[in-house]
């Protein structure tokens, strides 16, 4: 669990947590921040403090709640609940959008609820659901028909049942692969950490799929069967480990098949560069799609500093800015007097992007063209990345022109939508494409975004993320 939480700290970096099993008990640790770095002896002294033969383990970035440390440490999973003699101890990715209304539920079985992050609601939900069915399937089957968002779900029972579970769309990755001697099962966000502990891959869960794990292994139940698949399609261009795999095929593949498509979508802008930069590090796959293609010279002149390792996309607000001022670094004389092509993953806010065509400036590059990999964000997340308002986002009110001019670029050359899930390999209907279409898989997320997008049209000032505000209850 610790080296699998350390191979996916760039899921979330604010906090972690681990939660073992041991004899009809659950044992916590949680603290701030990375995973640490553990001597030999603390090792030690992890294990005593942390018993047992089944575990669950979070990194957290914040997507609901409050982001003051203390806000942030109560709100850290694995979160427990109890009711009547039952335990339950979860741990989850993903956002849930109808909080308001299962919060209400909730308040009913137990008195004075209140929740420090979305997953205290699934476990309270779920615990319910087991308390009146006494069945795991049937609870977590009540669960998927009642949630409305993303839940990639891993979870212990008081009894000892080691489980996992996917919202109906699966919109969060999940998957699972057991240790090469047989001896152990495990679930992961990515590929990565499996690989990590030598484990094999098995398989990624599906779409409203349940998983127990036994002593003979992974037993497959499909609960929920839904048509309409919506994997994120940002974990593509930002979020997951180049050195993951989806579907068998590694981000970093599809990352270069980024950076391809931008070439064939803007010959003439490519024509008039000299070289290519990419912003580190998840500029760096599409530069070498864009230096194939294009056979410009790919100059490592942008650098970043090794033990900066804050993803600055996840930062709030006002430590963003000055992070990535002090993480990335440019070999001046490599761009002065270059018409230079930057490759970058995603503009979200452009906070960022400005900072660095800043530094190109400063340095004597004459052009600046912007390759953006993901398509012009439009609209909020409803499903754990946190932009979740309209005003955050630079391209809910701008288009490529105007957003040119607004961070500096001569240029800023967005990559299709058709070129961007022709690269995945999937097909429209199994992509979340929501913050670049407009168009939400789940029916609340839908209405909340429509209801919010004319009031911010007509002027209204959105003080909280759209989910979270009184007004998206009703
Ligand atoms: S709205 Fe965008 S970021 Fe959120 S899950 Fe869908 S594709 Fe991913």
């Amino acid at each position: 669990m610790y080296w699998g939480l350390r191979a996916e700290n760039h899921r979330g970096h604010q906090s972690h947590g681990f939660l073992t099993y041991s004899e009809e008990k659950f044992y916590i640790y949680k603290n701030l921040d990375l995973v640490p770095k553990l001597k030999s002896n603390a090792m030690q002294e992890w294990f005593g403090r942390l018993p047992g033969h089944i575990g669950i383990a979070n990194v957290r970035y914040t997507t609901s709640g409050r982001c003051d440390d203390q806000s942030i440490l109560e709100g850290t999973q694995p979160v427990t609940a109890s009711l009547n003699g039952l335990k339950l101890a979860l741990s989850f990715n993903g956002n849930i959008v109808n909080t308001f209304q299962l919060k209400k539920e909730m308040t009913q079985h137990f008195p004075g609820f209140i929740y420090d992050c979305d997953s205290d609601i699934i476990c309270h939900k779920l615990l319910v659901e087991l308390e009146k069915s006494k069945d795991l399937t049937s609870a977590v089957t009540t669960c998927l028909q009642s949630l409305d968002g993303a839940f990639s779900v891993a979870g212990i029972t008081g009894n000892g049942d080691f489980f996992a579970f996917k919202d109906p769309h699966g919109v969060k990755p999940l998957c699972a692969g057991h240790s090469p001697d047989g001896a152990t099962y495990a679930f992961s966000s990515e590929t990565v950490s499996l690989d990590m502990n030598g484990f094999v891959r098995d398989f990624e869960l599906e779409p409203g799929e349940l998983v127990k794990v036994s002593k003979d292994g992974f037993e497959r139940e499909q609960i929920v069967k839904n048509p309409r698949k919506a994997f994120c399609a940002f974990e593509f261009a930002y979020f997951a480990r180049p050195d993951s795999r989806f579907d068998g095929k590694y981000v970093y593949e599809i990352r270069e098949d980024f950076g391809r498509n931008i070439v064939r979508e803007y010959p003439e802008i490519t024509k008039d560069a000299d070289l290519i930069l990419s912003v580190p590090e998840t500029g760096d796959d599409p530069a070498m799609g864009v230096h194939e293609e294009s056979g410009l010279r790919w100059e490592r002149a942008s650098r970043r500093h090794r033990y900066v390792t804050e993803r600055a996309f996840i930062l709030l607000n006002k430590e963003r800015y000055s992070t990535i001022d002090r993480k990335i670094n440019i070999l001046g004389s490599k761009v002065d007097g270059k018409r230079v092509i930057v490759t970058e993953d995603s503009i979200v806010r452009g906070d960022t992007t400005k900072v660095i065509i800043e530094k190109l400036r400063k340095s004597g590059a004459k052009k600046v063209y912007m390759f953006v990999t993901f398509p012009r964000i439009i609209g909020p997340c409803f499903y754990g990345i946190d932009m979740s308002t309209y005003g955050e986002l630079i391209g809910s009110k701008h288009n490529a022109e105007e957003i040119a001019k607004i961070i500096g670029a001569d240029t800023v050359c967005y990559q299709s939508i058709e070129g961007l899930v022709r690269a995945t390999g999937l097909t429209h209907d199994q992509l979340c494409l929501a913050c670049i279409t407009g168009k939400y898989p789940t029916p609340l997320a839908q209405k909340m975004a429509d209801e919010m997008k004319q009031k911010f049209l007509n002027g209204y000032e959105e003080k909280r993320r759209i989910y979270e505000t009184d007004e998206a209850s009703t």
